[in-house]
């Protein structure tokens, strides 16, 4: 059966969201940003929370946990690098391991750059994959605790995923992030959709997410510093790609 997800909002740009498996009745929260919605976000389903499988350590992402488990007693699921820095961690894992959501298996790929240990899920059984803050819709997370190569090799790992994996993400910086990407490549038919897209979905009150690796390989210039007319667009024809990436970034940083 597969499964069902349930994404709201947390914080301030934070995305929650439960992926539900109806076979078992299992339920897991991918981050914890806050209780509070995660809580209400159950109580709207009627799915009773069994694991938190956590992307990366940063508190807007972890800040659920402890009132969390403390009621529904859930395992909790960490990568392995960072697993100190997480409360409550039953469970440490790492690149190649897989993890059971009552029937649903999620693949653990490791996506470091944001912060050194940062992981990703892929349940391959569903092209479901739950990016943390390593690849948002048009953007990618701020570099904090690895280098500009280190993210470019994680968000190629992404871009290789099927096509039509559904990437959830977390949080919600998709206009700021098109605003930008504009600025790289201004001529971007798939980018201009997108912008149509995305505003419409704001003005909606809807979630621009999930979006998909083909969407994002289209319009996304942090998975596009190989494509040679990105590159020339800043006047990087011909170099390596790492560098390209590291520019874009760059500007990104300072936008
Ligand atoms: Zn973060
Ligand atoms: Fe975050």
């Amino acid at each position: 059966m597969p499964a069902e997800i349930k994404l709201f909002a947390c914080l301030k740009d934070n995305y929650g969201v439960l992926v539900h498996d109806p076979a078992s009745g299992a339920t897991a929260a991918i981050d914890v940003p806050e209780a509070a919605p995660v809580e209400a976000a159950l109580q709207a389903t009627g799915w009773k929370l069994t694991d938190i499988l956590v992307t990366h350590h940063h508190g807007d992402h972890t800040g659920g946990i402890a009132e969390l488990k403390q009621k529904y007693k859930c395992r909790v699921v960490a990568p392995q690098a960072e697993a100190g820095k997480i409360p409550l961690v039953d469970e440490t894992v790492r690149e190649g391991d897989t993890v059971s959501v009552g029937t649903l298996s999620a693949n653990v790929i490791e996506t470091p750059g944001h912060t050194s240990g940062h992981i990703t899920f892929w349940f391959h059984g569903d092209k479901l994959a739950f990016a943390g803050d390593t690849l948002f819709s048009i953007g990618c997370g701020r570099v904090i605790e690895g280098t500009p190569e280190m993210m470019w090799t994680s968000l190629k790992k992404l871009r290789d995923l099927p096509g039509d994996t559904r990437v959830y993400c977390g949080h919600e910086y998709t206009l700021a992030n098109i605003k930008f990407a504009q600025t790289i490549e201004p001529d971007n038919v798939a980018l201009k959709a997108r912008a149509a897209q995305a505003a419409k979905q704001i003005a909606d009150g809807a979630w621009t997410i999930p979006t998909t690796i083909d969407e994002e390989k289209a319009a996304n210039p942090f998975l596009r510093a190989d494509v040679a007319v990105v590159a020339a667009s800043i006047g990087m024809a011909g170099k390596p790609a790492a560098e390209v990436f590291t520019e874009i970034r760059a500007r990104k940083n300072k936008f």
